[in-house]
């Protein structure tokens, strides 16, 4: 049995995580759950699976699920509690699905408390990956990763000579945008960004795969878990999304992972790992599937992408600040603050102003959250004058 704790167990990956438990109760056994503000869905999944403690991050939609609760979970508030349950609970293994910079803490917390990883939360690792993999490391823990591309890169590296390496291949789909121009997409809208044409994810993340800043979050992700310089990770747009992402070897050989665009199968993999459990999630028919097309990424459209190379190659609290910056501005395109390719040009103005600081400690890191979120606020206020 594996006891596993779901962080962000509301939400689109979550959910799925959830259903996996679900058609694997023999072999996964939820010890706790953690949300944002969804008292309802929280409280049908406590009790469908009776973890022995959950988690509302929003005080007051806490207080509503105490009033119509009444079993033996332990209902917590608060984002303390959830390093609390993140660290504590008897999880051997902690699911970061929460969305954005806010799951460094509880990712560091469940960290340093000896549980393994499987990690969705791509932002923990972009802003704090110099934090996150000593951490790794210093307690002997692993981190698998859930995101699909590197799922299937995790995939092509199993049982091979990683000094053999010679290039990571993450595949793209290139997300709804895809062949348009910077003029047609002046007036894009938040609903048109959502229509994506392969994947169903949360609002954040489909809006950064509209922006390419997805894939280059993806980039930085790939340097820290591969430990791969930055010259060696190669985007390559692949719009049917059935490779998932390919490993090329010194020898010329590439390995890749396929299969259907369906989170279920990373997640599951990485509840699994070392081994493999059955599924019943549809496959690959190769007769029906037709044509796989590549691309090279339009990188003067979607600028977010060629950004977070130069973020990653700068170092430091820089890609901290993409990733501040890029959350501000998602949040600040959803309010109508701003147009759709600002969003772009505010995480720009953000990394130039920012002062490259290559050594920084947890709170410098916190500190350069903050510091890329004020600067494109500083942004914003100069567009709306
Ligand atoms: P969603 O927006 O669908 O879900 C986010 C989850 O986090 C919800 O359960 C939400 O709770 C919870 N949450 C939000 N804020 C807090 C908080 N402060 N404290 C605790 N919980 C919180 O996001 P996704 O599932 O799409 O994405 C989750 C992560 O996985 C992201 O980092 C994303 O980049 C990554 N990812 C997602 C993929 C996908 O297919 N969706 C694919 C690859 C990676 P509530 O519902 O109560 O608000
Ligand atoms: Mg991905």
């Amino acid at each position: 049995m594996k006891k596993i704790a779901v962080l962000g167990s509301t939400g689109s990956i979550g959910t799925q995580a959830m259903d996996i438990a679900r058609a694997n109760k023999d072999k996964i056994k939820i010890t706790a759950l953690a949300a944002g503000s969804n008292d309802k869905l929280l409280k049908e999944q406590i009790e469908e699976f009776a973890p022995s403690v959950a988690v509302l991050a929003d005080e007051s939609a806490a207080q509503r699920l105490r009033s119509i609760y009444s079993g033996k979970t332990k209902i917590l508030a608060g984002e303390e509690s959830l390093c609390e349950v993140a660290a504590f609970s008897d999880a051997e293994m902690v699911l970061a699905a929460m969305v954005g910079f806010s799951g460094v803490k509880p990712a560091l917390a469940a960290i340093n408390s000896k549980k393994n990883i499987a990690l969705a939360n791509k932002e923990t690792l972009v802003a704090a990956g110099n934090i996150i993999m000593p951490a790794i490391k210093q307690n002997n823990v692993s981190l698998i990763p859930v995101d699909s591309e590197h799922s299937a890169i995790f995939q092509s590296l199993q049982g091979q000579d990683r000094g053999q390496i010679s290039k990571i291949l993450l595949t793209a789909s290139g997300g709804p945008f895809r062949g348009k121009s910077k003029e047609q997409l002046q007036k894009a809208r938040v609903s048109d960004c959502l229509k994506h044409p392969n994947w169903s994810m949360g609002t954040k993340i489909t809006i950064d795969s509209s922006t390419l800043a997805n894939k280059g979050l993806e980039v930085i992700e790939a340097y820290w878990l591969f430990d791969i310089s930055y010259d060696n990770i190669q985007v390559v747009v692949h719009p049917q999304s059935i490779i998932h992402s390919m490993v090329e070897y010194s020898d010329g050989a590439v390995i890749a992972q396929l299969g259907l665009p369906d989170m279920k199968v990373p997640i599951q993999y990485a509840f699994s790992y070392p081994e493999r459990w059955f599924s019943d999630f549809d496959k690959i028919d190769f007769f029906t599937l037709g044509q796989m097309t590549f691309e090279k990424p339009d990188t003067d459209t979607f600028p977010a992408l060629a950004l977070a190379f130069a973020a990653g190659r700068a170092g430091g609290d820089m890609p901290c600040v993409y990733n501040a910056a890029n959350e501000q501005a998602v949040n600040d395109f959803i309010n109508n603050k701003i147009g759709y390719l600002d969003i772009a040009e505010a995480i720009r103005y953000a990394m130039n102003k920012h002062q490259v600081n290559k050594t920084p400690d947890l709170a410098a890191i916190m500190a350069a959250d903050l510091r890329g979120r004020h600067l494109v606020r500083e942004f914003t206020q100069m567009l709306c004058e």
